[in-house]
C-alpha cells in the first residue's frame, strides 16, 4: 500500500495549506514520506520554491519537513529513527494527514508529488532515550550577553548544535538559543550540550503565512494552524505560549516579505502588538529593516503597550551568512539575569531587564524617594520624580549616546566611555530609552524605563 498526491501550485496557491488524508496500515513501523517539485527554481530566478510539509497521526503532530529543497532528496524518515526535525515514536497505525504548506511560488507553474510509503520491520524497537538538559555552574547574578534565534539541520539551517555553539561562543557570548521552524526535535541535544560558562536555551520558530513569532522556553512543538489547516489566531497561539510558561517574540517584523521571503512580514493585523512580550527589533546584521522595526516597537511604546526589544542572529549557518557577519552590525542581547540558567536568563529577558547592543555596554537605573531602584524595563509605577542614571563604555569613535523620551531626542554623551543624568516626572513621561547610534545606524538599544504619561 502506498499514496501518491500530486499536483500544480502557481502564485495563487502561496500562503496556503493544503490537507491530504491517508491511512496508515496496521503493523507499519516505518513511513516515509518523500516531496518532488519542479522547478526548484525558475531558470534565472535566485529565489526557490518556498514549501514544507506537517504530518499528524492519529494522535497529533508527527513530523515536520522544513528544510532546503536540496535536501528533500531521500524523503523524510517518520518512526523509530526518524529524519532531522521529526521525533522518534512508534507508528500508529489509522487516520493520518499531511499539510503542504507552500510559502512562496515562483512565478510559474510548479508540478509536485508526494510519495507516502510504508514499511514494517516487526518488533519495533525501543525508542532512544532524550539526552537530558546540561545546567553549567552558576556564575550567578549578572550581565550576560547572548542570542535569542537561530536555527540547525532540523529545520533549514545548515548547521547542527555542536557547530552552533561553537560559532556563538567563539563570537564571546554566554548563551545562545535554537529555535528551529516549527520544531523542537533539537532542543534535547541543544540543552545537553551546555557547558562550563556557557547556557544553552530553547523554543522553536512557528512560521506561520503572516508573521514569524518565537516561543522560547516552550520545550514542545506549538501548533499554529487547526486540523482542517486553517490559521489559528496568534493571540491564542500567545495565549498558549503563556500557558506552557514560555515568551512570544514577534519576529523580523519589518521583513521586506514578498517575494523575498513570503510570510516572513508581520502582517497579523489583530497582533499589533497584542499580547505578545517582545518584539525582535533587530535581526542579523544591520540594515533598513532594522531601523524600521525599531520605529515600529518605538510606534507601539507610544501607543501604551510595554514590550520588550530583543535581537536574534537568526543564524542559518549558511557560509554567506557568516561572512555577512564579520563586515555589518550584529547585536546581541545583553541581559540581566538573577542567575547563570536558561531560566533566569529568560525571565530577564520577559522582564526587559536588557539591551541590545552591536558592541556598546549600558547601564540605566534609578533610585525614588524611598530607596527603590529601577532598570531598563521597569516601570516607575508607584515612584516619586527619579533622576536616571545611563553609563555607557566601548561606544565607537563618532557615536553618540542619546536618551530617547516618549520618541524625542536628547543627547546624553560622546564617543568611550561616559555618564549622564536626567531627572523625569514620572507623570510626563511614557517612555525612556538610552540608545547609542552613528551616521550608519545603531549601535545600541536600551529596553525602556516606563513612565505613567
Ligand atoms: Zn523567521
Ligand atoms: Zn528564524
Amino acid at each position: 500500500m502506498a499514496y501518491r498526491f500530486e499536483g500544480s501550485l502557481t502564485r495563487t496557491d502561496e500562503r496556503l495549506t493544503r490537507v491530504y488524508p491517508f491511512d496508515v496500515p496496521e503493523g507499519t513501523t516505518h513511513v516515509n514520506v518523500a516531496l518532488r517539485y519542479d522547478p526548484v527554481h525558475t531558470e534565472g530566478a535566485t529565489l526557490p520554491q518556498q514549501i514544507s510539509m506537517s504530518v499528524y497521526g492519529p494522535h497529533g503532530w508527527v513530523a515536520e519537513i522544513n528544510r532546503p529543497s536540496d535536501r528533500f532528496e531521500g524523503g523524510t524518515d517518520i518512526g523509530p529513527d526518524p529524519s532531522p526535525g521529526t521525533p522518534p515514536s512508534h507508528v500508529e497505525p489509522g487516520p493520518w494527514r499531511l499539510f503542504l504548506s507552500t510559502y512562496r511560488i515562483v512565478d510559474v507553474i510548479a508540478t509536485f508529488e508526494i510519495d507516502v510509503t510504508f514499511r514494517s520491520e516487526g518488533a519495533t524497537p525501543a525508542l532512544p532515550t532524550p539526552p537530558t538538559p546540561t545546567d553549567p555552574p552558576d556564575l550567578g547574578p549578572g550581565w550576560y550577553r547572548g542570542d535569542l534565534h537561530a536555527h540547525t539541520w532540523h529545520s533549514d539551517g545548515r548547521w547542527d548544535s555542536p557547530a552552533l555553539i561553537a560559532y556563538m561562543a567563539d563570537h564571546g557570548l554566554d548563551f545562545c538559543t535554537l529555535t528551529d521552524h516549527n520544531t523542537v526535535t533539537g532542543l534535547p541535544e541543544h540543552l545537553h550540550l551546555a557547558r562550563d560558562g556557557f547556557v544553552t536555551l530553547g523554543g522553536s520558530e512557528m512560521s506561520t503565512f503572516r508573521g514569524h513569532m518565537l516561543a522560547l522556553g516552550v520545550y514542545e512543538r506549538v501548533e499554529w494552524r487547526r486540523p482542517d489547516g486553517t490559521p489559528i489566531p496568534v493571540s491564542e497561539i500567545t495565549d498558549a505560549i503563556h500557558a506552557k510558561g514560555g515568551t512570544a517574540v514577534i519576529c523580523h517584523p519589518m521583513n521586506p516579505g514578498d517575494p523575498w521571503c513570503c510570510g516572513c512580514r508581520w502582517e497579523h493585523r489583530d497582533m499589533m502588538p497584542g499580547n505578545a512580550d517582545a518584539v525582535e527589533i533587530w535581526n542579523g546584521i544591520w540594515d533598513e529593516e532594522t531601523r524600521e522595526g525599531i520605529a515600529l516597537w518605538q510606534s507601539w511604546l507610544d501607543e501604551g503597550h510595554r514590550i520588550v526589544a530583543t535581537s536574534g542572529t537568526d543564524h542559518h549557518g549558511m557560509a554567506h551568512h557568516v561572512e555577512a557577519a564579520k563586515r555589518h552590525r550584529v547585536a546581541v542581547n545583553v541581559v540581566y539575569a538573577d542567575a547563570f540558567h536558561r531560566d533566569a536568563i529568560l525571565d530577564g529577558v520577559t522582564r526587559g531587564h536588557a539591551y541590545v547592543s552591536a558592541g556598546p555596554t549600558l547601564a540605566l537605573t534609578a533610585e525614588d524617594a524611598t530607596g527603590r531602584t529601577y532598570t531598563m524595563g521597569d516601570a516607575l509605577d508607584d515612584a516619586g520624580e527619579v533622576e536616571l542614571v545611563a553609563r555607557w563604555s566601548e561606544v565607537p569613535a563618532g557615536a553618540h549616546v542619546t536618551w530617547v523620551r516618549d520618541g524625542v531626542r536628547e543627547p546624553a554623551g560622546g564617543d568611550g566611555a561616559g555618564e549622564a543624568r536626567l531627572r523625569v516626572d514620572p507623570d510626563a513621561v511614557r517612555w525612556i530609552t538610552l540608545e547609542v547610534w552613528d551616521d550608519e545606524g545603531a549601535w545600541a538599544i536600551s529596553n525602556p524605563v516606563y513612565g505613567r504619561r
